[in-house]
């Protein structure tokens, strides 16, 4: 605790909006401590989600969440409208299809399962190879549900959710709509990143504390909110969900079954360090990261000033680490980027801390103003994915821009640092 109290100091700032009617969202306890009080945003114009971020852990049942004022209009708006699909081919695609294989293998060796007789619905995952999968099995049916799209009333035999639960707001009610959706003794298995294993996978300064994954589960939580559903846990697996070949993200995976009766409470082993322990030093990683990245972008510009080159400075790529990195930089230092770019048409001519972002033409034509005007154009790259964007722009502009990727990617940085 002493770590996390230090770590909350060195963070301070005012508390977000919402904290005053914020609730834990897995138990409702209004006893929340607010471990990192604010961790403010500025977000695009017109964005769905409110930048008004911050992280509680609740003092009831030690669930972990983000809080903002955004409320579930909000997040559907935004997964309707600017969610950035990723479509998964080649290495990528076997992955995922080694992935969906495991998570059957699991419900069939744990829970037995008559194909010919169950109906299978994929809750969200975003991919179709679940239910795909479930079809080469033998299943009667197999369909697929998101924000989008309706499903077929069955009483389904096996719903699987995989890594989506984690970005629900309200996911106890999505808990129970899944339990009434189910049949009788109907199977239930949710796989969603696992807070207990962050610290050995995230190295960046925000990581999964970001707009979209607002709900830290690890087994002890996710048991206890299944188990208040209605559902009895059948087995439990913590392992790594490899996402490229080179990355895996620590998950918990667990098969429930509905039950009409009161659930028996679970016994439950973990051999993963306690939250407490990994989300101090998670924090601290945050903080740390975050510094650096800051600092290197003062830096980066005084060494040009120092050098007599002038530049335009902006940021390729806005998502989270961005928005926090402008606005650690506009509140704190004063410093405003001279354009914002992001290849996303969704965000195009929208204004972040006063600045309108531009697509890519967009930036290439800024790239042409800059060289007929002798400045040297400047990009930080502040994102998941910098290693991708800084390539992109290399193969596209080579050494007529300066490129400066901030900070290490997190998920292309080994463990050791
Ligand atoms: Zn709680």
């Amino acid at each position: 605790m002493a770590a996390r109290r230090k770590l909350e100091m060195k963070m301070t700032s005012e508390l977000p909006l919402s904290a005053a009617t914020a609730r834990c969202r897995n138990c409702g306890g209004q006893e929340l401590d607010w471990i990192t009080r604010h961790m403010a945003m500025s977000v695009p114009e017109d964005y769905p989600l409110s930048g008004d971020m911050a992280v509680t852990v609740c003092r009831d049942c030690h669930f972990v969440g983000n809080h903002s004022p955004s409320g579930h209009d909000a997040y559907a708006d935004y997964y309707t409208r600017f969610n950035k699909h990723q479509t998964r081919t080649d290495a990528l695609h076997d992955l995922d299809h080694a992935y969906f294989t495991g998570v059957l293998d699991m419900v069939e060796r744990e829970a037995g399962i008559g194909w010919a007789q169950t109906d299978v619905l994929d809750w969200g995952s975003g991919a179709l190879l679940f239910s795909g999968l479930a079809s080469q099995r033998g299943a009667r049916s197999a369909h697929n549900y998101d924000l989008t799209k309706a499903y077929p009333d069955l009483d389904y035999g096996l719903i699987a959710s995989t890594h989506c639960i984690e970005h629900v707001l309200d996911f106890n009610a999505e808990f129970r709509r899944i339990h009434g959706v189910l049949g009788k003794d109907g199977l239930f298995v949710i796989a969603v990143p696992d807070l207990r294993g962050y610290a050995d996978v995230y190295w960046g300064p925000y990581a999964a504390f970001d707009l979209e994954h607002i709900n830290h589960f690890e087994i002890t939580s996710l048991s206890d909110a299944l188990i208040r559903a209605g559902f009895e846990i059948v087995a439990t697996r913590e392992s790594d969900r490899l996402v490229t070949p080179t990355l895996a993200y620590p998950e918990v995976v667990i098969l429930a079954r509905k039950t009409e009766q009161a659930p028996a409470p679970a016994t439950l082993s973990s051999s993963r360090p306690e939250p407490e322990a990994v989300l101090a030093r998670y924090l601290e990683r945050a903080e740390m990261d975050m510094g650096t990245m800051t600092a290197t972008v003062l830096d980066t510009l005084r060494d040009y000033e120092s050098r007599g080159v002038a530049v335009s400075a902006g940021i390729y790529g806005v998502a989270s680490y961005a928005f926090r990195l402008i606005h650690i930089l506009a509140t704190e230092h004063d410093f405003h980027c001279a354009w914002i770019a992001d290849s996303d048409a969704r965000l195009t001519d929208k204004r972040l801390d006063q600045v309108p972002i531009r697509d890519f033409e967009g930036f290439r034509a800024w790239t042409a103003e800059c060289a007929a005007k002798g400045v040297r154009c400047l990009v930080f790259v502040a994102a998941v994915n910098a290693v991708r964007i800084d390539a992109f722009l290399k193969e596209r502009f080579g050494d007529s821009i300066d490129i400066c990727v901030l900070p290490p990617d997190c998920q292309n940085r080994s463990a050791a640092g």
